[in-house]
């Protein structure tokens, strides 16, 4: 039985999480549920986005699902990766049968370091202009790299690849780097090598399938997963997950998406699959990979979708097709 919090947030946020929980209901693992606020709706009732008492039942369990906050959502999810230290965020890319993508052969998933880098917020102005420090710690690296090769192994991965600009960046991106090789020496089965960012931006869309697991810094991790989720069907499929030494906390990547709120009309794909993700993090692997099938078989048949991968399916009509091959 693992202590789920579960914040359904705004929007669409609410119903995508109402479709993931159905579709868990079939799932072989047994979650204790609860439910916490946060976001704009909760915002406008009590004048805080996040309160302290979401915080606390977010650190009482083993993992947390996110839906989405709206406008709060910098401030609710910035506090929340704080409070929880979630140093580590993942974002898979994998192209879905069924799924309008640019290639059907992309499946690698991006650790990015989110603590740290060129994001830490220490800017100055100066007389000619301004700057910005960028921070690499040896800790930090060698805890990012150590969890990209540790989720490698877990998840059947092959190779794990460092993406850095250490030709220029030589002191902070080459310890990066050093870092890298010296974690992987614990891994001796795994295939590795090292890439520059803008190479992979590249090779991104020219040669996605020489990905499997990218481990990189916090600025290179943000702007690479956003094309790598552009690469794979876009934001109604892409999961994250940021995970920290105690909790890992899953969200779709997208938000709250007012546009589709009420309506029923948002696809649970990206929900699901961030309680696939959740599923790997609790190392249920066979639960995860059974869930992310079922979910498959439905992208891939194709009837029983929202409007945006071409169906006419509601939110809710989806996750009951999606929990009946679970079922099956
Ligand atoms: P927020 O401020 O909460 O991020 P937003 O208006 O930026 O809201 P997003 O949720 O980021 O909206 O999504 C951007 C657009 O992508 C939406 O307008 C919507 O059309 C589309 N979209 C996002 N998520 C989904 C989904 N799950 N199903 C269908 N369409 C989606
Ligand atoms: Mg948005």
């Amino acid at each position: 039985m693992y202590k789920i919090a579960v914040i359904p947030g705004d929007g669409i946020g609410k119903e995508v999480m109402e479709a993931t929980l159905h579709v868990l209901e079939a799932v072989d693992v047994e979650f204790d549920y609860t439910f916490a606020d946060a976001g704009d709706e909760y915002m406008e009732k009590t004048g805080v986005a996040l309160p302290q008492e979401t915080v606390e039942i977010v650190k009482a369990s083993q993992a947390c699902l996110f839906g989405a906050a709206g406008e709060s959502a910098a401030d609710v999810i910035v506090k929340l990766r704080q409070e929880l230290e979630l140093y580590a965020n993942i974002r898979p890319a994998k192209s879905y049968p069924g799924t309008k993508c640019l290639f059907d052969n992309v499946d690698f998933v991006i650790v990015r370091e989110n603590t740290e880098g060129l994001y830490i917020g220490l800017e100055e102005e100066s007389e000619e202009g301004a700057t910005a420090l960028r921070v690499t710690t040896r800790k930090a690296a060698e805890r990012i790299c150590k969890y990209a090769f540790e989720y490698a192994k877990k998840t059947g991965r092959k190779k794990v690849t460092a993406v850095h600009k250490a030709n220029v960046l030589k002191k902070t991106d080459g310890l990066f780097r050093e870092t890298f090789y010296q974690v992987a020496k614990d891994y001796p089965d795994m295939e590795l090598d090292d890439r520059y960012v803008d190479a992979t931006a590249m090779f991104f869309i020219t040669r996605p399938e020489m990905f499997d697991v990218i481990v990189t810094t916090n600025l290179f991790g943000d702007i690479l997963s956003d094309e790598a989720a552009g690469l794979a069907g876009g934001l109604g499929l892409a999961p994250s997950a940021n995970v920290g030494e105690k909790i890992g906390l899953f969200e779709p990547v997208h938000g709250s998406a007012p546009d589709h709120a009420g309506k029923g009309t948002a696809n649970p794909s990206a929900m699901i699959l961030s309680a696939v993700l959740m599923l790997d993090y609790l190392e249920e692997n066979d639960a995860a990979r059974k869930l992310e099938n079922a979910l498959v078989e439905v992208l891939a048949e194709g009837k029983a979708v929202t409007g945006d991968l071409g169906g006419n399916a509601s939110t809710m009509e989806m996750a009951v097709e999606v929990r009946k091959k679970l079922e099956e």
